[in-house]
């Protein structure tokens, strides 16, 4: 059968347009469906969200020529980050500097990254994008596979590549499970000024019954980033502005000095996913669709573009020698080169989060040995930090670390 398209993208999110930017030049004909508007597409707007993007997604948004169209001005380093466990004085800290590194991450607001991939995209000859369009159903056959659209038209091709966000109905459709987390937690962000300087120093404060977090960005500005139960959430989104800044004034303990909300305060529900498997017949998931993470590790589009990369080079591997770019081998080596990670980073993070926001007197013990174990014991920060940033500097590996 004639195939439409060779790659059909559900989502025009960061992980669609992502992997969309990965197929220029590659004389494959994409699709990228998307469910929202255009305008909602090509001008993005903010969102709240800050990405600490690692090393790794760096050298990949550059490869892409994403990179390049992201407005330098507004991407700040982060070059220190402390961990602070409620009000005990146990304290663990990463810093570039001692690590070799320019630094740790790379912050960029969420909005510029979504306008930079979008630009791209809009720049390639080989994708066409449509939008205010929904997929409502996928249907395989041996040679290709069905793309079924809301208004009963449908498309064959030889690809289908699900990007749907965490709560992905094709992933369902297609009949794969998923284990969800919610964590009957909201997180608040905002953006705010401060007089003191933030020093591009990042914070996690696990104080009892919240989680307040800073993200330094350019000038005297950060991303305040707080985590409370849902029923304590609206009473925070309904606070004066007046209110909101003394609380943060108070809560970061007048580090900052004055402190003033500006713009919106933007509000998530946090639930985590992971997919059984991130394949089926001419089928793959990526970005949150196949792991929707709890953002406090800051690993959710890092490990979306990683996954995108890693499918998009075995179909350019596939493409080179002639073949088939939806076969169950190429798919296979997709999932088994992403899975094992995502899984870690997934239940890892779980981990920290339950560990981090039980305030169990038993379980307050266990942090503070946590975090004075790791902060004592410089092996084990650096492999952290490696892991933090995927960055490829000579750390030390596991191996190493435990001598073997
Ligand atoms: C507060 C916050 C902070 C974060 N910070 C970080 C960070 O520091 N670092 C980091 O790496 N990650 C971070 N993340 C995670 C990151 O934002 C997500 O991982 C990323 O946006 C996921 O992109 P996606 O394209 O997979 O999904 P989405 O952004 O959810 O996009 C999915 C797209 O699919 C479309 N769609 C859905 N269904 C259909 C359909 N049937 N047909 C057509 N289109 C459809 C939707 O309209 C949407 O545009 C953070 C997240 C939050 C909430």
């Amino acid at each position: 059968m004639q195939t439409n398209y060779d790659i059909v993208i559900i989502g025009g999110g960061p992980a669609g347009l992502s992997f969309a930017c990965s197929m220029i030049d590659t004389g494959v004909q994409v699709l990228v469906v998307e469910k929202s508007s255009l305008d909602a597409i090509a001008k993005p707007t903010v969102d709240g969200r800050e990405i600490a993007l690692t090393h790794l997604s760096l050298g990949i948004l550059k490869k892409l020529g994403v990179w390049g169209l992201v407005d330098q001005d507004e991407v700040s380093l982060l070059k220190e980050a402390k961990v602070f466990d409620g009000d005990s004085p146990s304290l663990l800290s990463f810093k570039s500097d001692t690590s070799g590194i320019e630094a740790l991450g790379y912050l960029v607001p969420n909005y510029q990254l979504r306008q930079a991939l979008y630009s791209r995209v809009a720049q390639a000859n080989n994708i066409t994008l449509i939008t205010d369009a929904s997929v409502e159903d996928v249907d395989y056959c041996e040679s290709h596979s069905n793309v079924l659209f809301a208004d009963g038209s449908s498309i064959a091709t030889k690809l289908v590549i699900a990007a749907d966000s965490r709560f992905s109905n094709i992933r369902r459709k297609v009949g794969i499970p998923s284990l969800m987390k919610d964590f009957s937690k909201v997180m608040i962000v905002t953006k705010m000024t401060h007089t003191k300087s933030h020093l591009n120093t990042a914070l996690e404060c696990f104080d009892y019954g919240q989680t307040l977090a800073l993200l330094p960005m350019i000038g005297n500005a950060s991303s305040v980033v707080l985590t409370v139960a849902t029923d304590k959430s609206q009473a925070v989104l309904d606070m004066s502005e007046a209110d909101f800044n003394a609380k943060m004034m108070r809560d970061f303990r007048g580090e900052l000095g004055q402190m003033s909300q500006v713009g919106e305060r933007h509000f998530y529900p946090l639930v985590g996913v992971h997919a059984q498997t991130f394949i089926a017949n001419r089928f793959a998931l990526i970005g949150d669709a196949a792991v929707g993470m709890h953002p406090v590790t800051a690993h959710g589009f890092n490990l979306g573009l990683r996954g995108q990369n890693i499918l998009a080079s075995l179909i350019k591997e596939a493409l080179t020698q002639d073949q088939d770019i939806g076969s169950k081998s190429l798919l296979n080596r997709f999932e088994k080169k992403h899975i094992h990670l995502t899984r870690v980073m997934f239940f890892g993070t779980n981990g920290v989060v339950a560990l981090f926001t039980n305030d169990a007197p038993v379980i307050k013990q266990v942090r503070r040995f946590v975090l004075n174990f790791a902060q004592r014991f410089p092996p084990i920060k650096h492999l952290i930090t490696r892991h933090l940033t995927e960055s490829s500097k000579d750390f030390p590996t596991l191996k190493k670390v435990l001598g073997k």
